[in-house]
């Protein structure tokens, strides 16, 4: 619930709505979660509490460690569903990956939380538990982080839900998370990202566009058919931008695919005037992924060209690859598996459901 609703409801119970307060200062701010144990609360309101409502917190059930600090989290959600999230040290800043779906529906060619499909759309709770776990479980609850909205699913799929955890987020009283230290990355769902350029607090915007022309596009990313290149570009112009703010662009690049010099110009012809950056993933190459990853020379002459038509371009370094927890990779079985999550591990012997927590 967000703080408003929550005082709303609390009125409800013939309580003092300022009590929302400090309920959401237990819940996000000391990690506290059982309303019996928020002590300075009223006895009578904390059984209440413990009464009337549900607070689920997603259980842990894997920790991962990278060679290079990255850490993966398998989280568990009522039903028996998991999502992964991501923690990514040092980029300077301290980085949450965060899911908002299980699974996801956008099928893009080379990435396997694409190859699960869509199981469900998490809830603003769960996806608020994710980043509530993670600082719990790292300690950071009192370090500043940021958060990518680069887990699993697309969020602007499941449009409310993902914009209410925002709200939550950004709550003074809780986490007090910024929308400016919280990227949204999307395939480009055409209606919400319209919606989303109305928003009265917007978080940083990264575009999966990953290829210049229809043509290209139509072949990675199914939605491309749908919502072509020029009018993503066409929103992306309209959309309102702070100062200073810039649009990202994501490009996953492909050997033999999208990595052409051909390509880098058409990308620097299409942003010609845009506020934007380009981010160039060289792709997190997989088994049952049918591309390559290109050679360090056409990665670096494909970003060279975007930096002589003077686009401001960065290479994205590739973290925790040896746990499967980089772009693209984060893929679980639930209990109830679709087609394209048995193929996965079957091609992969992913871990099934209840392993026992680690680490
Ligand atoms: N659904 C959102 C979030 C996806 S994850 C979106 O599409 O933007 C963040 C980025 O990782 C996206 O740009 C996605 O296209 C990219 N990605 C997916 N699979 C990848 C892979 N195998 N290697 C590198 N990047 C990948």
């Amino acid at each position: 619930m967000e703080r408003g609703p929550l005082a709303d409801a609390l009125g409800a119970l013939e309580q003092p709505r300022f009590r929302a307060q400090q309920i959401f200062q237990w819940l996000y701010q000391r990690g506290v979660s059982d309303p019996l144990l928020m002590t300075d609360l009223p006895l009578g309101l904390r059984q209440q509490l413990a009464a009337a409502f549900v607070m689920t917190t997603p259980t842990l059930l894997h920790r991962e460690r990278s060679t290079d600090g990255t850490e993966k989290f398998l989280l568990a959600l009522p039903h028996g569903q998991q999502v992964e999230a991501v923690f990514i040290p040092d980029t300077p800043a301290m980085t949450f990956c965060i899911s908002t779906q299980v699974g996801c529906a956008m099928a893009c060619a080379f990435c396997l939380t694409g190859k699960m499909g869509l199981t469900r759309n998490l809830t603003a709770g769960e996806i608020v538990g994710q980043v509530r776990v993670l600082a719990h479980v790292l300690s950071m609850r009192d370090t500043r982080f940021n958060i990518v909205l680069m887990g699993m699913g697309e969020p602007l799929h499941n449009y409310d839900e993902t914009m209410k955890a925002l709200r939550i987020l950004a709550d003074p009283h809780g986490f007090k998370l910024s929308a400016r230290r919280i990227t949204l990355s999307t395939v480009g769902l055409l209606p919400a990202l319209e919606r989303l350029a109305q928003e009265p607090v917007m978080p940083n915007l990264a575009i999966s566009l990953h290829a210049p022309t229809d043509a290209q596009r139509g072949e990675l990313v199914p939605l491309n058919k749908k919502y072509g290149v020029a009018d993503i570009i066409e929103a992306c112009r309209r959309f309102p931008l702070k100062r200073r703010d810039r649009i990202t662009f994501e490009y996953v690049l492909l050997a033999g695919v999208n990595d052409s010099p051909a390509d880098a110009r058409r990308l620097a012809t299409l942003l010609d005037g845009l506020r934007s950056k380009v981010n160039l993933i060289p792709l997190n190459a997989a088994a049952g992924i049918p591309f390559e990853r290109p050679s360090d020379e056409a990665i670096d002459r494909f970003a060279k060209i975007l930096a002589e038509r003077q686009l401001i371009v960065s290479v994205r370094k590739s973290r925790g690859r040896d746990i499967r927890a980089a772009c693209g990779q984060l893929i679980v079985d639930g209990p109830r598996q679709s087609p394209g999550q048995q193929l996965s591990a079957l091609t992969f012997g992913m871990p099934v459901v209840g392993r026992p927590e680690v680490g």
